[in-house]
């Protein structure tokens, strides 16, 4: 399993559009003060905001911000040290099934032997009960989301025959497969094919019709722009909130990426992710980093 990140160098222009949508139905996730640590050290310090019912939220930040942290805390794979996290107003716990979480493609073992269909149809668990065995009905729902991701004919396949976008699609299935209120997804759009990137943008679309509440993490600033309602821009604290014309600010975006911004002329602005400017680095880090193996980002 990996334990870092790839770290690409990409220059993303920023255009500012307008967002989509006007948020006034009752919340489906809120965050009040949350802060988790590894080892004693935040990674997340004391963040607060609220997701509205079926917002579509872009969460942006440089390498190390704290993104993939946040989505495994919301699924209660890593505890929280302080503060509390409410789905439909009810602590963690109450409503586990409702959230669905599709991981970056590094983080997940793809050597594993299990088919596709197999994979998808962890998706209906929770419905199942580990004892039973799947109705007419879950394989019914495991069969269409593999329909909806375009990879029907996968389905006897085992995983680790499948191409990067191929695996890709394959947990976005088992994550519709879950009908989920909340689908948190880590990176997806990060090496994948253009007709994995425009299949998953198009089932946001689709997702966007049932209400369904989303979080999607990116470097994509461009992307963030266009397709989400509201950005949320991190960097182990909450730095700016709302629809992108208004969060995404030189000033916020100089606090989240610091020396990798350059403003050009225009208002465009170039973001360079590949790694954060020397006097950014953190000795300690750098010494987690090389110690995750085993506890690491898997
Ligand atoms: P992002 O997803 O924005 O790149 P992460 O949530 O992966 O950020 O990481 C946030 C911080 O937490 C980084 O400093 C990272 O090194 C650290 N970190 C992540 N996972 C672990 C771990 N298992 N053990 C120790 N530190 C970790």
């Amino acid at each position: 399993m990996a334990i870092s990140k790839s770290m690409t160098r990409r220059n993303l222009q920023l255009a500012i559009n307008n967002s989509h949508s006007s948020l006034d139905t009752p919340a489906r996730l809120e965050l009040e003060g949350v802060t988790v640590a590894y080892n004693g050290k935040p990674a997340l310090q004391d963040v607060t905001f609220m997701v509205q019912h079926g917002a579509h939220v872009a969460v942006v930040g440089p390498n190390g911000a704290g993104k993939s942290t946040l989505f495994k805390a919301l699924v209660g794979l890593l505890p929280i040290q302080k503060g509390r996290i409410l789905i439909h107003g009810l602590p963690m716990g109450h409503h586990k099934e409702c959230v669905a979480y599709v991981p970056q493609r590094e983080e997940v073992d793809w050597s594993f032997p299990v088919t596709v269909d197999d994979v998808v149809m962890m998706g209906r668990y929770h419905t199942l009960g580990w004892l039973k065995r799947p109705s007419l009905h879950d394989q019914e729902v495991v069969a269409g989301s593999l329909e909806r991701m375009g990879i029907g004919n996968l389905a006897r396949l085992s995983i680790s025959d499948l191409s990067g976008g191929q695996q890709q699609r394959v947990f976005l299935a088992r994550a519709l497969a879950q009908e989920p209120h909340i689908l948190l997804m880590d990176e997806p759009f990060t090496g994948v094919d253009i007709g994995t990137q425009d299949a998953t943008l198009h089932l946001l679309e689709q997702l966007r019709s049932q209400q369904v509440t989303i979080l999607i993490s990116t470097h994509d600033l461009n992307l963030a722009t266009k397709h989400f309602d509201q950005v949320l821009l991190l960097n182990r604290r909450l730095i700016s909130y709302g629809p992108p014309e208004v969060a995404f600010t030189t000033e916020t975006l100089n606090q989240a990426f610091g020396g990798q911004i350059l403003l050009m002329p225009g208002g465009a602005i170039i973001v360079d992710d590949c790694c954060p400017p020397a006097d950014k680095v953190d000795p300690e880090t750098l010494h987690d980093e090389h110690n995750h193996a085993g506890g690491g980002k898997g």
